[in-house]
């Protein structure tokens, strides 16, 4: 994204998630910040109240496929099905690949439709190796203007999701950066 507005672009995937998701809205409020949750349809399907609380609080959403499939061990008709599926209940131009992994030949499909969203850093905080304070460490070395991070809403990464995101958002907010949602240009 441009380097010269000053905003970095925090993104979360695969939630929705009845505890995580309220809590980070609450801490995003805090620093004023703005985000994209690449949610996955399923969890939309057992928690709708909550992808209306992301729209409410002025988040934006994305697609992140119904079942989280990886495109590179899925046919490609299944993973078009799959994501429509998906956008039934998300409603959105903005598509995710899970694990990042998608062929050219999807990538040259779902183009006509979605803006595909990959990052620029990854705050690990899905890694079982790494601890709470190196997960804050990359996610600040590898961020500047411009850049889109990805954290996790959900059960597994929530402890260093958490304590990362919140030195994350002091570190910079003292930088006098912003943090803004992606918006589709489709
Ligand atoms: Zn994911």
């Amino acid at each position: 994204m441009p380097s010269n507005e000053n905003k970095i672009y925090l993104t979360f995937d695969d939630g929705p998630h009845p505890v995580i998701t309220p809590k980070v809205i609450s801490l995003l409020e805090r620093y004023n910040a703005k985000a994209t949750f690449f949610c996955v349809g399923d969890n939309v399907r057992k928690f709708p109240d909550i992808l209306k609380l992301i729209k409410n609080s002025g988040h934006n959403v994305g697609n992140h496929s119904y079942n989280h499939l990886n495109g590179w061990k899925t046919e490609n008709r299944i993973y078009y099905k799959n994501i429509e599926k998906a956008n039934k209940l998300i409603n959105s131009n903005l598509f995710r690949p899970p694990y990042g992994r998608i062929s050219p030949s999807q990538i040259r499909h779902l183009k006509k439709q979605y803006e595909i969203i990959m990052w620029s850093a990854l705050s690990y905080d899905f890694d079982d190796r790494i601890s709470k304070e190196e997960c804050l460490d990359f996610s600040l070395r590898n961020c500047r203007p411009g850049s889109i991070i990805v954290f996790h809403d959900s059960e597994k990464a929530k402890e260093k999701m958490f304590y990362a995101l919140e030195g994350f958002l002091d570190y910079f907010s003292q930088k006098r950066l912003g943090f803004a949602k992606l918006i589709s240009n489709k």
